[in-house]
């Protein structure tokens, strides 16, 4: 069972709502985040094992004619075909093999370029992009698939709604968008709810810094959304979190990420 955990902005305790709800579900805790991983400050975990991902990029050896066959079949514009050489721009190149595979005389061999690492343990997986890198769908593609075999995850999205963010969805059974009430939270679920309902997956929403009934409430209403939950705006979590406490150390938030679990149960049942 996979549970996506995702929002449409950075900022909204998105990793909060990961870290706390895989400890009182006992689940996984994948980190897709993989620009900015954090998940690992709160869960501390040990002995991980590491893995290094690769991307498989072009080389254009001496059998090359310049027929620029390569450069019609990459789609992402990644070859330029020059008078008497070829040129990859290799931030571009997201390793389809689709250039190999058009060239009529073999001139092209795959050299392997390291992006990134996936480092995992028994109940943990986390993706680190390199510096520089633009693409973590690789990264985030490797470290969904070494963890495979967990029997439940909850896979912690990167914010907004990118490519990574639709690579971190695929195949979850239900998502839980976090959000919270202020004008840019509800601008950016909105893009959240169109992502989930477009990918066809069930969802609801947790409201995190909750300060009572507010429009965030009224739009979950009107358009039959429902809240999972809502987290209370608390200058105390706000600390917890600065030192890198778990909430659920808190007895009463402890409650309310139990009612949360409880809800996500009920709606994977
Ligand atoms: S591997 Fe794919 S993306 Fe990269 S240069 Fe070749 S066709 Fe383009
Ligand atoms: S398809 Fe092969 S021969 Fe043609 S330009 Fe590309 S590498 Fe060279």
């Amino acid at each position: 069972m996979d549970i996506v955990i995702l929002s449409g902005k950075g900022g909204t305790g998105k990793t909060t709502v990961s870290t706390n709800l895989s400890q009182v579900m006992d689940y996984a805790y994948i980190d897709c985040d993989v620009e900015e991983p954090n998940g690992y400050i709160f869960l501390k975990p040990d002995h991980t094992n590491t893995h290094e991902v690769c991307l498989l990029n072009p080389e254009f050896t001496d059998a090359c004619t310049f027929c620029g066959k390569c450069v019609e079949a990459c789609e992402y514009n990644a070859i330029v075909s020059m008078l008497d050489r070829m040129m990859l721009f290799e931030d571009l190149c997201h390793g389809c093999g689709a250039c190999k595979l058009a060239c009529p005389v073999d001139a092209i061999r795959e050299i392997e370029r390291p992006i990134g690492l996936v480092k995992t343990s028994d109940d943990f997986g986390m993706g680190l992009l390199n510096l520089k890198e633009p693409m973590g769908g690789p990264i985030i593609s490797k470290l969904k698939s070494i963890t495979k075999d967990y029997k439940n995850r909850i896979l912690d999205a990167p914010p907004g709604v990118s490519c990574s963010v639709v690579k971190a969805c695929e195949d979850a059974d239900f998502a839980v968008l976090v959000t919270e009430p202020t004008q840019f939270g509800l601008h950016d679920l909105r893009k959240a709810v169109d992502l989930v309902r477009t990918l066809k997956i069930p969802f609801g929403v947790v409201i995190n810094r909750y300060d009572g009934p507010s429009f965030m409430d009224e739009y979950l209403l009107d358009d039959k959304i429902e809240c999972l939950g809502r987290i209370p705006f608390s200058k105390e979590a706000a600390v917890m979190y600065s030192e890198g406490k778990m909430l659920i150390e808190d007895e009463k938030l402890h409650g309310t990420f139990l009612e949360i679990a409880r809800a996500v149960q009920r709606r994977l049942s």
